[in-house]
């Protein structure tokens, strides 16, 4: 199984088991904090559509305290008694709807007991808050005030139908009216205050259930039916409780959406993941390709190929550095002769090889020479082996120059050279050869305080179908026309005949000839 494939199942295997096991938890952890959240929303709005209606009722009493406090500061009149003021309160009363009637009270005066006992008790001790409650068919909303001369209250009474359109205006502010299917109840310990106010007037339902039931016993009901969900909010609108009754499905629909959302987003990390994935496999991947391939590539004796893995910071760069590195190690041991630094008799056979291969195949010429120190031995005997050393790596120094890119100068052994030149005739090789004698010719070994110098015989040989088509051949034919250099007198090029039945040709007196 290749290396990519291998971290696709496993990271797939991965993410499959997590999305299953954390979708798993995390949808039911969900689904309870989507209720929670929900329950948390919807108490929000109730709370919303307390502070507006409360704002509108503050706002509009308000306006009625301005101009009474305006009036009894201007005609200095006494609470109550004055028929003016009281013609004033039931003014305003005519001006609103939702009034019905308005007084201004220092005291209990004729209020019925039981329902404001505890109210009142609060407003003597300077507990200035208003109270809503219900008497009779009217809603009365006790207000406190001050007054020149001090605490008192106003009682209001208000019109029902005209309040519940007021809640119905605040739902509406509040983006509460969009749940379709909601109500408000309005109570008073447990006591419904107002007919249900519903969004929707076409849903009897909500109506049916709600009217006129004590408000926990209907919370129970409610909830039974399997349909709505009660909900309180802590805050309460001047004493009395709001509770709002939304249907269970507005709950569901919103689980369902986030729900789907949250599938979507799942999907949408799970795909991504997939692609930086992959994305990681393949930068590990290539670069591990690239470097097996550049295994191969020793194995298989070439070193021509050029490493690709771009620089990195990562440990693939790394390792693709210090590749590179044994690389070049390998290569210099394997083809590198290590006292004249030209390519060693093995790798130059190997290239050979090649060379020999890709002439037959495209038909281009190929040649070599074959070149070897005169009287070395000598230089060894009079200057010792480090004498000759010296005379070796000033040989091999001059060949490496004298070389064009293409070609391939090597020790064969001892004190002899080839020089593979792939893509050269015969003349042209012969040229180089010559090239090569003038210049070993013209060199000074400085050996110590000593200078040696020294002469070379060389052997042109070429690629010839039907004579000289292997390796072999040709240096057979190579070291043939050298053996015929070294014969005529050294210090001097021979080439190899090209007939059949002369194997080499003499050379000149100085120089070749072909
Ligand atoms: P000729 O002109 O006929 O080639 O004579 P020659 O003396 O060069 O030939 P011969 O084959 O008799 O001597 C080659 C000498 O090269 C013998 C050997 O000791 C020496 N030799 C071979 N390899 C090395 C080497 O790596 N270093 C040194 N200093 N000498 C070497
Ligand atoms: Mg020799
Ligand atoms: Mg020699």
């Amino acid at each position: 199984m290749k290396i990519n494939a291998k971290l696709v199942a496993s990271f797939g295997t991965v993410l499959v088991t997590t999305l299953v096991v954390f979708g798993r938890i995390s949808y039911s952890t969900f689904t309870e904090s989507a209720h929670m959240a929900s329950d948390k929303i919807i108490s929000l709005q109730s709370s919303e559509i307390i502070y507006h209606t409360t704002k509108s009722l503050r706002k509009e009493v308000g306006n009625i305290e301005q101009q009474l406090s305006l009036y009894m500061q201007v005609n200095a009149c006494s609470l109550g008694s004055d028929k003016e003021s009281k013609d004033l309160l039931e003014g305003f009363a005519k001006h609103d709807p939702l009034f019905r009637s308005i007084s201004l009270s220092p005291r209990r005066g004729n209020l019925p007991p039981p329902e404001f006992q505890t109210w009142m008790d609060e407003f003597e001790a300077n507990h200035f808050e208003p109270f809503l409650t219900r008497r009779g068919d009217d809603l009365l909303l006790l207000w406190p005030t001050q007054t020149p001369q001090g605490a008192a209250f106003f009682v209001i009474t208000l019109d029902p139908a005209y309040f519940a359109a007021k809640l119905s205006s605040s739902m509406t502010n509040s983006g509460y009216l969009n749940v379709s299917g909601a109500a408000i109840v309005l109570t008073s310990h447990g006591k419904p205050l107002l007919e249900p106010v519903l969004q929707d007037p076409q849903k009897t339902l909500a109506r049916d259930i709600l009217t006129g039931v004590d408000i926990d016993a209907l919370a129970e009901h409610v909830e039974d039916k399997g349909e709505y969900f009660i909900y309180r909010p802590a805050d309460t609108l001047f004493d009395a409780d709001l509770t709002m009754v939304v249907p269970k499905k507005f709950n569901q629909d919103n689980l369902v959406k986030l729900k789907n959302r949250i599938l979507a987003a799942m999907l949408i990390v799970a795909w991504i993941s997939v692609w930086i994935m992959l994305v990681i496999a393949y930068r590990i991947s290539s670069p591990i390709r690239k470097l097996s391939k550049i295994t191969k590539d020793i194995i298989e004796f070439n070193y021509t190929t050029e490493m690709e893995i771009p620089p990195s910071n990562d440990e693939i760069g790394e390792l693709a550095e210090n590749f590179e590195n044994m690389r070049q190690k390998i290569k210099t041991l394997v083809t590198e002769d290590p006292l004249t630094q030209v390519y060693n008799r093995r790798f130059v056979m190997h290239l050979f090889d090649l060379a020999v291969l890709k002439a037959s195949a495209s038909n281009t010429p190929l040649c070599c020479i074959m070149m070897d120190i005169d009287f070395f031995k000598k230089v060894n005997d009079t200057y010792g082996h480090q004498g000759g050393d010296a005379v070796l790596m000033a040989v091999g120094k001059v060949l490496k120059e004298i070389s064009r890119d293409y070609d391939t100068p090597a020790r064969y052994g001892g004190e002899e050279f080839l020089c593979l030149l792939p893509e050269t005739t015969l003349p042209d090789a012969v040229a180089i050869a010559e090239r090569i004698r003038m210049a070993v010719k013209g060199l000074t070994v400085v050996f110590g305080e000593i200078e040696l110098r020294c002469t070379v015989s060389l052997g042109v040989a070429e690629y010839v179908v039907g004579r000289a088509e292997s390796t072999d051949e040709i240096i057979r034919d190579a070291d043939n026309a050298l053996y015929q250099a070294k014969e005529n007198g050294r210090d001097q090029v021979v080439v190899c005949r090209q007939e059949p039945n002369a194997v080499v040709c003499p050379a000149g007196e100085e120089g070749a000839t072909v």
